[in-house]
This record gives C-alpha cells, structure tokens and sequence, in this order.
C-alpha cells in the first residue's frame, strides 16, 4: 500500500482539548473532505466517530500517525461555519470543542462501541497474507454477518483487538458498519393509488362498476371510499395512504388485496417525514399593525440597520410576537433562513400554530423532547438544499443554535430574560441567547432579543447604545394592563381571615371570577411547593444520604424524596432523633393548594400544573389545551404557567406568596421576582376587562412590589444597578464560577484554599472563595466554589488565558488530578 500523503485533523466527541492528527489511507483520500465523520482509533481500546475539521499534507512531527479507519458520510454533516461558532462556544464557556460537538449532534450521529463490523462483501481476502487472528476474526465473519466490537476480544480470545480490527479494515476485508441507518430509521409509508389505465380513462370505471357490484360488493366500497378520499376526477395523480384507506372502510385488507391482484389500484412505498405538513393559511400581508405597533417597528428596523442588535422591550399583548412575523416573511423574501430561540416551556402549540399559519411547511420545531429519530430529520431538513423540503423558520430552546443553518438572516430570542436559556449540565454550560447572537454576527445576521421584562444586562446594552432598543408600553386592541392588588396575609392571618394559604381578597375575587365563568391562574413558586418533615419537640429534619439536603414529601408516593439525586425513603412514624410522635408537615405543595381550593370552591374544576404533572411529553400540552378550551376553571402551578400563554379568558391571577422569591439569597433575586410577576400578571385581562392580579405577601412594602403594581420596568432596572454597582455584579462585572468537587472533604478543602490562592495570584482582589454553596454536597460529593469577578474593561479572554494555565498547573499537582473542577462563564 502506499504511504499517506494526506493528513485529518480531526475532532473527538471527548472532554480533550484540540484535534488529533489520523493519516489518510490513500485509498479514502476522495472521500475524507472537512466535515465528514470518519472512524478513528483513540486510545488502546476504543473506536470513535470523528469530525474531520481540516485536511493538510503534513504528517505529525514527533509520532507516527495512526491511519483514520473509515468513512462514514458523503456528504459533510458539518459546515466550516459551525466549526467556528464551535470553537467560540469552547472559549468563550471554557471548555472543549468536543464537548461542543457531544452538544451539538443529535446522538443518533454518534458512533458507539456497540458498532459492528462486518465482512465486504466486495473484497478479496485470499489477496492477503493473513495473521492467525485476522484468519479467526474473518472466519467468524462468514458464519455470523456482523459482529459487535465489543465482543471481537471473546472471538480472539485477547484483549487488544484493535490492531487485528485495524488491519483488516485497512485491507479492505472488513468495514465499519455505519451506525446511522441504525438508529435513524427513515419513517416508510404505503400509499395505493389507481394503475394507469384507471387513471387515464374514466369511462373504464362504468363497466368495473357494475361487476363489482354483483361480484364483490366489499371491493365496490372499497373502491368507492377510495374515490371518496383521493378526490378522484380532478386531474392529477391521487394518492392515499394504506392506513387511511383501511380505515376509512370496514372492508378488510383481503377486499384492497382483490383491487391490487386485478390491477385496479397499485401500491407505491416511500419515505415520509415525520414532522406533519402544512400549508400556510393566511398572508402575513393581512397583519395590520396599529399606530404604536408601525413607529416601533420603525425603531425596530433602524436599529438593525445601526447596531444590528435590538431589544424589544415590549409589555406583554403588546404584539411583539406579531412583529417577529413581519420580519420574518422580510427575511424569507431575501431567500434567507430565520432561527427563533424561546425557552424550552414556552414553546407550545399556541406560538407554533401562529408561525405555521403564515408560514406552513416551511416551520420547523426543534426541543429536547423530540426523540433521535426526529432531529436527525429536523437536522438533514435545515440544511437540505430541495427548495421545497427546507425548513427555513427553525422555532427552538437554545440546542436549536447548532442547527447547520447554511445561511441565517434573523435571530430572534423570545423572552430574552429567561433563565433557562443557560446550559446548566454538562459542558457547554453556554447562553442559548448569547452563543445565538455570536451565530447571528458569523452570518452577518439580524438579531431581535425580545421580552416584556428584558434581564438587566440587555437593558443595561442597550441604554449604553450597544444594542438599539425598540420600546412598546400598550397593549394590542387597547387593552388595559391588569391592575395589581398587594394584600399583607401577616394582617389577614392576624384578623384570621386566611383561609388555609387564601387571603379574603384572593377567595372573594375567585369567587367572582367563578361566577362570571372567567378563569384564573394561581402562581406558586417552585421553592415554596415543596412539603417538608419536621419534629415538633426537636425540629429534626430529614436530609439526604447522599446529599446536603433535606427530602420532599411526595404524598402520591407517600414517600420523602431527595431532589438532588433521587434516593427515595419511608416517612417514619416516629422521630429517629428524639423518639416523640410529633413530626408534621411544614410548608405547602401544589397538591395541598389544589386540596384546600376544592374546598373552598367545590364546583370549580381545578388543575394542577407542575413537574409532577407534566412528566411526560404531552400531558403539559393536554392541560394547556383543557385550560384553552375552558375544560379548567382554575389552574394552580409554578414557573411553568408563566410562560408565553396567551388564553384571553383569564381575569385573575392570583401570586400566593411573593417572598419566597424577593427573599431568595441570589444577587438576582429582586430582578427575578419582578419578571416571575410581571409575567405572570400578564397572563390576565380579557378583551374588555381589566385583569386582576393579588400578590400576597408578608412584607408589603418590599419596593420591587411597587415596581409590579406600577408596570414600573425601569424603576426595578433602576433599583437595581445602583446595587449591581455597589455589589460588583453583572452587568458592570462579569462572573466565572468554578466549582471544585470531591468525595473526599478535607481533600477537597486544600484543593480548594490552594486553587484560589493560585487565582488571587492573577486576579487579586476580584477572587471570592473558596466557600461551599448553598448545597455542598450532592451524590457523595462535595463542593467548594470560587467566584471571580471581573470588571467590563479587563480583557476577558486574556482573563481566560491566563486562568486555564493556572487551570493546568494545578492539575499538574499529584495529590489535587483527581478533583474535578466545573467551570461556569456568566453563571444564571
Ligand atoms: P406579545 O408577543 O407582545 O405578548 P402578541 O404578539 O402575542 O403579543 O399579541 C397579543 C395578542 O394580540 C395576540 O392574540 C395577537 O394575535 C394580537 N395582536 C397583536 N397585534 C395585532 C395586530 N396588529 N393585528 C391583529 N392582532 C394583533
Ligand atoms: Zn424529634
Ligand atoms: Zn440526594
């Protein structure tokens, strides 16, 4: 064989920093080009599905390079743009490209070392001089047709198998068998249609009448529903599925099959999507904007223009949604793709609808809960090149950024503010609104950050003229924003007028709204719906074995259950601490609110809306559609009824307890509060009627309460930053948090004290730490975290050179390699 001349760079789905060089057998050479997946061998044992990112004709200096085994795509799967907005990701969060890349690629693309290899069929072995073990390996191979990797090394009888795998492969007697067609199993459809001489001719369809008729009345239906349902006469070729046929008629398979032997009808297999097809219905041309609505799309379009970067900061109804879809069809004019990033919650049928009204088959939805199957389609369908089978509107949660757009023209991110756009585990711990807009600027695209509450660093960007900033303060139709009513429950307990955790404001404005057959949503925050265990006599409380925090009562399981981990226990009858029969439950869940409410309102018909019941892909969609269709006459929840629903039934929102979120130890604690409520509060207001919203609270006089009941933005913003300031905090400074973890404690805390030592060293004064967080310590590990600070004028990516090599010495310590530091750039 001759010697390579051609080199891969190649990158890993590893945590391993930079590409490694494979040589390229003379006989791949055509088919290795950049951004295909190639087979590759990294360490003693295992296989792995590569990326080629670049192809040179120098060999490695200083090792020999080991030969790349396979081919696996024709065609790149992956664009010279999304290698750059790779690497920016991997700097930029701190952390490596092959992370990115285990991030980036639906796992259906991924090869595992459950692949298989199997015999070419095309080769010819008695070419070669084999090995004893090669002759073995082949031998099996023609007895059984594919052979998992993994259990090459029974067959040979020794561990190391790859050098026989290897060789064989690079003879050209074996292949790789590609794991792709395994996963990804295209959907495949049968459609019967009418042979030619029935779609030519009508007339034959007299004469076959009237013997089926007489002959075989079940084909005559058949037949008939067949007719029926392809809307038969109308020219062109009508197809329709077997499935539905079937169905349509009681005439079993054997009357189709009598069709199908006298060729009347015909069957034709073929591939189907499984994202359902659409039409547009309507014009994006019939949106008629109101006066507000024109001047700040103005604003909207001349900032684009100027800074190329807008926040809309428009009140909730205010039609901000509408505007997104005027810019869309702009950008689809230009022949150009449009990524519209929402949180993952908030993506529901309401705002998918709206887009696929205007803009059909052309929308495609992209989230975690779609299954392999379904993004390896979404995936090939972005960056398809058939015209009419791309998808050029992609509405996703933040994993839709590694979509391989070929040419975007807009980005918008829909509730900019929201938390959940950051990654918290595993790395890439990146912002889908930040990495969003870097891949807008490598397109040389538009970006709009959208919110009724924009978070205070986007605000912050804007009023420094970084961004431009497009404002709306009315709502669409002239509808009024809800009047918000604070009630001091310390007062109302005082004068015991509380009804369980009702105040008499909140129970007498249900009862009205009942009454009026309007509908109301009552927010509770997820940290005040957990029920806890406590003694009485001793105030014990049950904790985790595992973790550093106390369990949850789950009355359904009717057992205590760590959040952190999952370990799951008996509720004690007695208290394992002092021994007394005194432990109660404190606090209050979701399922005590909808107790209690039933109560007090009987008839009404009240849902529950929380992770509990909405584990599974649609039952969160099936109470968002009972709610819309009125079926739900109260729906009690968390965070989760916040987001993005738009049902103009609702005249009250009731908050049960506002200090559970302003009394949050978080610097952000305030700004949250205010955009949980605020949000929340705009879910109220009907056509012609004021909403009511009831914040209950026991510290009335909490300013950011003021700021709610005043639609008063820019006084929390305010507020605010003068304390951002004082505090060194986003947006004047930025936060790197490293979290230091380790089984063993006292280990953990040297590790710790020297790591931030070796980070004052650098930073000074801008290191916090090391400390333990509010938890410190989860599945058996502790953890300590150190908080650097860093002013807007310090250049962050010299910040960041100079903190991955003290990253790396400390690591170089012996005693400290087995302590795992988690880096978190801009932590939420
Ligand atoms: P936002 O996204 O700011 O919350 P939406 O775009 O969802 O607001 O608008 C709120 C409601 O008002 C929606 O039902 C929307 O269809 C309607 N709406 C807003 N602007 C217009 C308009 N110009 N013409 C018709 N309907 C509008
Ligand atoms: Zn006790
Ligand atoms: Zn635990």
């Amino acid at each position: 064989m001759a010697a390579p001349t051609r080199y891969a760079e190649v990158l890993l789905p590893l945590p391993v920093s930079g590409t490694f060089t494979y040589a390229v057998p003379t006989e791949l050479e055509s088919a290795v080009k950049e951004g295909v997946r190639v087979v590759v061998q990294f360490g003693r044992k295992k296989i792995y599905a590569a990326l080629v990112k670049s192809i040179s004709d120098r060999p490695p200096s200083g090792y020999e390079a080991k030969s790349l085994l396979a081919v696996l795509d024709e065609k790149p799967l992956v664009h010279e743009r999304q290698f750059r907005f790779w690497e920016w990701i991997a700097a930029y969060y701190l952390c490596q490209e092959g992370e990115v890349m285990n991030a980036a690629l639906p796992s259906a693309f991924k090869l595992e070392s459950e692949s298989k290899i199997t015999l070419d069929v095309t080769a010819d072995a008695g070419k070669f001089l084999l090995g004893e073990k090669e002759e073995l390996l082949v031998e099996s191979l023609l007895h059984r047709k594919a052979i998992r990797i993994s259990e090459v090394a029974g067959i040979l009888d020794q561990r190391k198998t790859l050098p026989v795998i290897s060789s064989l492969i690079e003879k050209g007697i074996i292949r790789m068998e590609e794991e792709l067609p395994l996963k990804y199993h295209p959907k495949k459809e049968t459609f019967i249609r009418l042979t030619e001489p029935y779609q030519q001719d009508e007339s034959l369809f007299r004469e076959l009448f009237d013997r089926l008729e007489k002959k075989s009345p079940k084909q005559l239906e058949l037949l008939m529903s067949f007719l029926v349902l392809s809307g038969a006469g109308t020219g062109s070729v009508k197809e329709v599925t077997r499935n539905d046929l079937l169905k349509s008629v009681h005439a079993a398979p054997a009357a189709l099959e009598g069709l199908i032997r006298k060729e009347i009808l015909e069957t034709v297999t073929r591939t189907v999507s499984r994202i359902g097809e659409e039409t547009a219905r309507e014009d994006v041309s019939s949106i008629r904007l109101e006066p507000f609505q024109e001047e700040a799309f103005e604003t909207l379009h001349r900032g684009m223009d100027q800074k190329g970067v807008v926040l809309l900061h428009g009140v909730t109804s205010s039609g901000k949604t509408e505007l997104y879809i005027k810019l869309i069809k702009e950008t689809l004019d230009q022949g150009k793709q449009v990524l519209y990033l929402l949180p993952e919650i908030a993506l529901t049928t309401q705002i998918i609808n709206r887009l696929k009204k205007y803009f059909g088959g052309r929308v495609g939805v992209y989230h975690s809960r779609f299954n392999e199957n379904e993004r390896v389609e979404i995936w090939n369908r972005v960056g398809a090149p058939a015209a009419e089978k791309r998808y050029d509107v992609i509405l996703g949660a933040r994993s839709a950024v590694f979509l391989p757009f070929y040419d975007l023209g807009l980005v918008i991110v829909d509730e900019e503010h929201d938390s959940s756009f950051k990654q918290y585990d595993p790395a890439p711990r990146y912002n889908g609104r930040d990495a969003a807009l870097y891949l807008a600027h490598l397109h040389g695209a538009r970006s709009v950050l959208g919110s009724a509450t924009p978070s205070l660093e986007s605000y912050y960007l804007a009023m420094e003229g970084k961004y431009a900033l497009s404002v709306m303060s009315e709502r669409y139709g002239k509808l009024e924003l809800p009047e918000v009513e604070v009630v001091n429950i310390r007062e109302e307990a005082r004068w015991k007028k509380m009804r369980s955790h009702f105040s008499s404001v909140l129970v007498s404005q249900l009862d009205e709204a009942l009454k009026a057959e309007e509908q109301a949503i009552l927010f509770q925050n997820r940290r005040g719906f957990s029920l806890r265990l406590e003694c009485d006599t001793c105030n014990w409380m049950p904790v985790c074995k595992n973790c550093d925090v106390t369990l949850v009562y789950h009355k359904q399981m009717n057992h205590l259950r760590c959040h952190y981990c999952g370990y799951t226990t008996k509720v004690p009858d007695t208290c394992p601490s002092c021994g007394n029969r005194t432990l109660r439950m404190k606090g209050f869940g979701t399922e005590k609110v909808e107790e209690d409410l039933s109560l007090i309102f009987p008839k009404a018909r009240i849902a529950r809306m929380d992770l509990d019941t909405t584990r599974s892909r649609y039952s969160y969609r099936r109470i968002l559609d009972d709610f819309e269709q009125r079926k739900i006459d109260i729906l009690v929840g968390t965070q989760m009824v916040t987001k993005g629903l738009d049902f103009d039934n609702v005249s009250t929102v009731g908050i049960l307890n506002a200090d559970n979120m302003l009394s949050f130890p978080d610097f952000r604690s305030a700004e949250r509060s205010f955009q949980l409520m605020a949000q929340v509060s705009g879910r109220s207001g009907r056509k012609k009627k004021r909403g009511r919203v009831i914040i209950q609270t026991y510290n009335p006089r909490h300013p950011v309460l003021a700021d709610v009941v005043n639609h008063d933005y820019v006084s929390m913003y305010r507020q605010q930053l003068a304390d951002r300031l004082r505090f060194r905090y986003p947006p004047f400074f930025r936060l790197i948090r490293i979290e230091l973890k380790h089984r063993d404690s006292r280990l953990l805390g040297e590790a710790a004290r020297d790591f931030a030592l070796r980070m004052k060293k650098i930073f000074a004064n801008r290191v916090l730490g090391p400390e333990y967080p509010m938890v410190s310590r989860i599945k058996n590990e502790f953890i300590q975290q150190v908080l650097i600070k860093i002013e807007r004028t310090y250049s962050v990516s010299h910040a960041k050179e100079s903190l991955m090599k003290e990253i790396a010495e400390f690591h170089r310590q012996k005693e400290y390699s087995p302590v795992r530091l988690v880096m978190d750039v801009d932590p939420v």
